[in-house]
């Protein structure tokens, strides 16, 4: 129908829209990286879908992004020449966020604007960011492939709702304008506008063209050619060499390929040749996604053909425990029309993904072997946001098991804090001479570990014990055995066996005394005989009169307690 219609805004954009406009207000002028970056990204999906359908091109395959303004109507307008929009397209992509576990996050929001301002830019702000500026958005859009006369025009204030109608739009693609709030007049210049594109766009790989201005000598006066010129580098970063890119344009990059508002933690730029050629431009962001523990989310990972975009979020190309990571993979050899099912099959994909693990693996090494205090207090940070899911690697990804082990930490009992700093290497240098084992204890929180009347022995002996408190650590503990020959020993399991740590007059005595009360153990094996299997004299507690302790190859008590309470 062609008639304008108001719809509202989903519940999560509203808050969203209040939020956003006070807590990025000393930081406005991202809204143009947003909105050229939601450009590019436009243009990357109508380049994909051409391949199979060049017709989309229509007669315009120079793809650019050209930024306007008006001074009189104070109004910025930024175009491109990509997929565009439906009509279906625009009221689902600009009145709801689709991104997942948005409900989640927002649930989460506290009410206090100031706390929840900084949570925003995490959460990310796109499209909407528009409206710190502009008091009003006008969307004008036609779908590559449409018909003229199926354009739209999407409009709203940024308060509780939109308009949307049919328009003739007889060029593809989408203009955004921006009417500007009173006292943003600032924008309204050809050198602030081209200032923020060098600073904040520069990496976009298309052009991204504004109207030539130049100073005219003779009416001394800056005068408007009809031309048009380009403002950035127009080049795919990652394809640059690394000595001809700046760590701000790395960065700035990372904010666009991520949807992230903060600065990574570090990352890696290689060109691979060899069996397959590739290269990658790889990021550890520097906090978890609100959305990390969501089954379904996909990598992180954009996949490009020879500088084509070919898909977001390329789970292929990464494995599960690494779905954290950021970045492009761009491939010299595999098919332009490669789909998803065939990338499961591809050995050049398999390549890639083992080539760019170890370099992921890598990047965390470099950070967690570093003399210098910056780069290990990123590590720390690094495993404080990501530890838990690269636990999940001791399960997953046999072939890299000994590298991923190396790069745990723990709390453990030599701190005496819940900060979990401690590896096993550092665990190993500090053990005693006749230790052959690395012990630990895992709990549900590190109170209770702390606590637990199994680690009296070896405090009384001086032997560190590792604390594991987190919920994948049990799982983990399933695949890993030992740790550079030395042997994992639950505290909790088994009879203790100190081994060497006991002298002769130790072993003497625990005889003894074993012998003094076998007839109590008896009648208090009849007395429990329905509630515990065994009953023992132990050496295992100093204060404590008694103990639970789960048989050497049980499941142990932790993971009982886990396993109940999730109905198992
Ligand atoms: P994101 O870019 O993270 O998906 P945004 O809020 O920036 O989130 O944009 C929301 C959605 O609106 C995009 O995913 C896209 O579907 C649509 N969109 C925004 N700008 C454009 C554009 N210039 N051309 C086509 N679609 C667009
Ligand atoms: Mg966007």
């Amino acid at each position: 129908t062609s008639e304008k219609q108001t719809l509202g805004f989903q519940a999560e954009v509203k808050q969203l829209l209040q939020l956003m406009i006070h807590s990025l207000y000393s930081n406005k002028e991202i809204f143009l990286r947003e909105l050229i970056s939601n450009a590019s990204d436009a243009s990357d999906k109508l380049r994909f879908e051409a391949i199979n359908n060049a017709a989309l091109f229509e007669d315009d395959a120079d793809l650019k992004i050209k930024v306007s303004f008006d001074k009189e109507k104070r109004t910025i307008t930024i175009s491109d020449n990509g997929i565009g929009m439906s009509r279906d397209d625009a009221v689902e992509h600009l009145g709801t966020i689709a991104k997942s576990g948005t409900k989640e996050f927002f649930s989460k929001l506290s009410g206090d604007q100031q706390k929840d301002a900084a949570l925003i830019g995490q959460f990310g702000v796109g499209f909407y960011s528009g409206f710190i500026i502009a008091d009003r958005i006008t969307v004008e859009s036609r779908r590559a492939g449409l018909p003229a006369n199926e354009g739209v025009r999407w409009e709203s204030e940024g308060a509780g709702d939109f308009t949307i109608e049919a328009i003739d739009k007889p060029n593809r693609g989408t203009d955004i304008i921006l009417h500007l709030r009173e006292g943003e007049d600032d924008f309204l210049s050809s050198w602030k506008i081209k200032s923020i594109i060098r600073k904040y766009s520069d990496h976009i790989s298309l052009p991204i063209v504004m109207q030539k201005e130049e100073w005219d000598q003779e009416k001394n006066e800056t005068v408007v050619r009809d031309e048009l010129e380009t403002v950035n580098q127009a080049s795919a970063l990652w394809a640059r060499s690394k000595n001809e890119i700046t760590p701000e344009q790395y960065t700035e990059f990372y904010k666009h390929v991520s949807h992230d508002f903060g600065d990574p933690l570090t990352y890696t730029h290689n060109r691979v040749e060899g069996r397959s050629e590739y290269t990658q431009l790889l990021y550890i962001p520097a906090k978890a996604p609100f959305d990390l523990w969501d089954r379904n989310k996909r990598g992180g990972i954009k996949l490009y053909v020879k500088r084509v975009f070919i898909m977001d979020d390329a789970e292929q190309l990464m494995p599960v425990y690494l779905r954290f990571v950021k970045g492009v993979i761009d491939s010299a050899d595999l098919p332009l029309n490669v789909s998803r099912e065939i990338l499961q099959e591809s050995r050049d994909v398999k390549v890639i993904r083992d080539g760019s693990t170890k370099r992921v693996l890598s990047m965390l090494e470099d950070l967690a072997n570093s003399e210098e205090q910056a780069d290990k207090d990123k590590y720390a940070t690094f495993w404080t946001e990501f530890g838990q899911v690269l636990k999940e690697g001791i399960g997953e990804d046999h072939a890299n098991k000994d590298r991923i082990a190396k790069l745990l930490r723990f709390a453990s009992t030599h701190n005496d804090s819940d900060a979990q700093t401690v590896s096993f290497a550092d665990y190993v240098s500090r053990m005693k001479e006749a230790q052959t084992k690395i012990f630990y204890a895992t709990a549900e929180s590190y109170n209770a570990a702390k606590n637990s009347p199994h680690l009296e022995i070896f405090r009384k002996k001086g032997i560190e014990v590792l604390l594991l408190t987190d919920r994948v650590d049990e799982w983990m503990l399933s695949f890993l055995e030992e740790f550079d020959g030395k042997p994992l020993s639950s505290v909790a399991k088994g009879d203790l066996d100190l081994g060497n740590l006991e002298d002769e007059t130790e072993k003497k005595q625990h005889q003894e005394t074993e012998d003094q009360y076998k007839d109590l153990v008896a009648k208090m094996q009849t007395a429990l005989a329905d509630k515990a299997k065994e009953v023992r004299v132990t050496f295992r507690l100093t204060d404590s009169p008694a103990c639970l302790v789960a048989e050497e190859n049980e499941l142990s008590g932790n993971l009982l307690r886990m396993l109940k309470a999730a109905g198992q």
